[in-house]
C-alpha cells in the first residue's frame, strides 16, 4: 500500500483562520482511500526527517514570520531540492510568502524567503479581510466554472515574476496586490494562496489535484456533496 508523507511546517508559529485544516483535509482524503499517511510536524530546531510527498506551511503575524524566515532558510538548500524533484508545496498567506524571495515588513527588516516562487511581497497600507472568489486556470479543479474560494487577511502585496504564475484570477476579493487580479502563484508543484478557510476543505478537488500530484497516480472520486455545498455557499455569498 502507498504511503503518503506530509510535512506540516513550523505548524507553532504559521497556524492561524484555521490553516491546519488544510493537513487534516489531506490526510483524510488519502485515508479514505486507504493511502497511509504520515504527518510530521516540523518545529523551530526540529531535526529534518528527510523527504515529504507534499509540504505544507500556513499563515502568521510578521512577528512569527521572523522566526520562521530564519529556520526556513537553514534548510534552504534542501528545500530547493525537493522542489526540484516534484515535491508538491502549499503555503498559506505568510507561509506563502515566505516560499518567495522576501516579505518586507512595514517595520523592521526583511523577511528572507526560500524563492522556491519567483515572487516578492511587500506590506502595503491597507489590510485586505474579506472572502475571496477566484477562477482557476490550473486544470479542472472545481465541479463549476472552476471557482475556488477562501477567506483573506493580510496586508502584504506579492507580485510574481519570471515562470511564476498565478493558480487564478480575482473575482471577489483582494488577491496577491489587489491591483493586478491574480491570486496566488505556482511554479512546479510548489502553491501558495492568500486563502484561508481553511482552504482545501472548501475546495475538495483541488485537494485531490495535489494529493495526486504528490502520490503520481489518479485517485477515485469521493461524495463531496457537503465539501461542494460549503463551496457553493461562498460563492453564493460573494455574488
Ligand atoms: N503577516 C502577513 C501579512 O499581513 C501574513 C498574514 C497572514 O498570514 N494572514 O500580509
Amino acid at each position: 500500500m502507498k504511503k503518503l508523507r506530509i510535512g506540516h511546517l513550523y505548524p507553532k508559529l504559521l497556524n492561524i483562520y484555521g490553516d491546519r485544516g488544510n493537513i487534516i483535509t489531506l490526510q483524510k482524503r488519502a485515508e479514505w482511500r486507504k493511502i497511509e499517511v504520515e504527518v510530521h510536524e516540523i518545529n523551530s530546531g526540529d531535526v529534518w526527517l528527510g523527504e515529504h510527498d507534499i509540504y505544507f506551511i500556513g499563515g502568521g503575524q510578521d512577528a512569527q514570520q521572523v522566526e520562521v524566515s530564519k529556520e526556513l532558510n537553514r534548510h534552504k538548500d534542501f528545500m530547493t531540492s525537493e522542489r526540484d524533484r516534484g515535491a508538491v508545496f502549499l503555503g498559506i498567506c505568510g507561509g506563502y510568502q515566505l516560499l518567495g524571495h522576501y516579505y518586507q515588513p512595514h517595520d523592521g527588516e526583511k523577511l528572507m524567503g526560500i524563492s522556491l516562487l519567483d515572487a516578492y511581497t511587500v506590506a502595503g497600507n491597507k489590510r485586505f479581510i474579506g472572502n475571496v472568489t477566484i477562477q482557476s486556470n490550473i486544470g479542472q479543479v472545481a465541479p463549476d466554472k472552476n471557482f475556488l474560494v477562501g477567506f483573506e487577511n493580510h496586508s502584504g502585496l506579492t507580485y510574481l515574476q519570471g515562470e511564476t504564475k498565478p493558480i487564478g484570477t480575482v473575482i471577489v476579493g483582494n488577491g496577491n496586490n489587489g491591483m493586478d487580479k491574480t491570486e496566488g502563484a505556482r511554479y512546479k508543484n510548489v502553491f501558495g494562496t492568500y486563502m484561508h478557510g481553511s482552504f482545501l476543505p472548501k475546495n475538495p478537488m483541488f485537494a485531490d489535484y495535489l494529493l495526486e500530484l504528490a502520490l503520481g497516480e489518479r485517485l477515485e472520486p469521493l461524495d463531496d456533496t457537503i465539501e461542494n455545498n460549503a463551496h457553493d455557499a461562498l460563492i453564493n455569498k460573494a455574488y
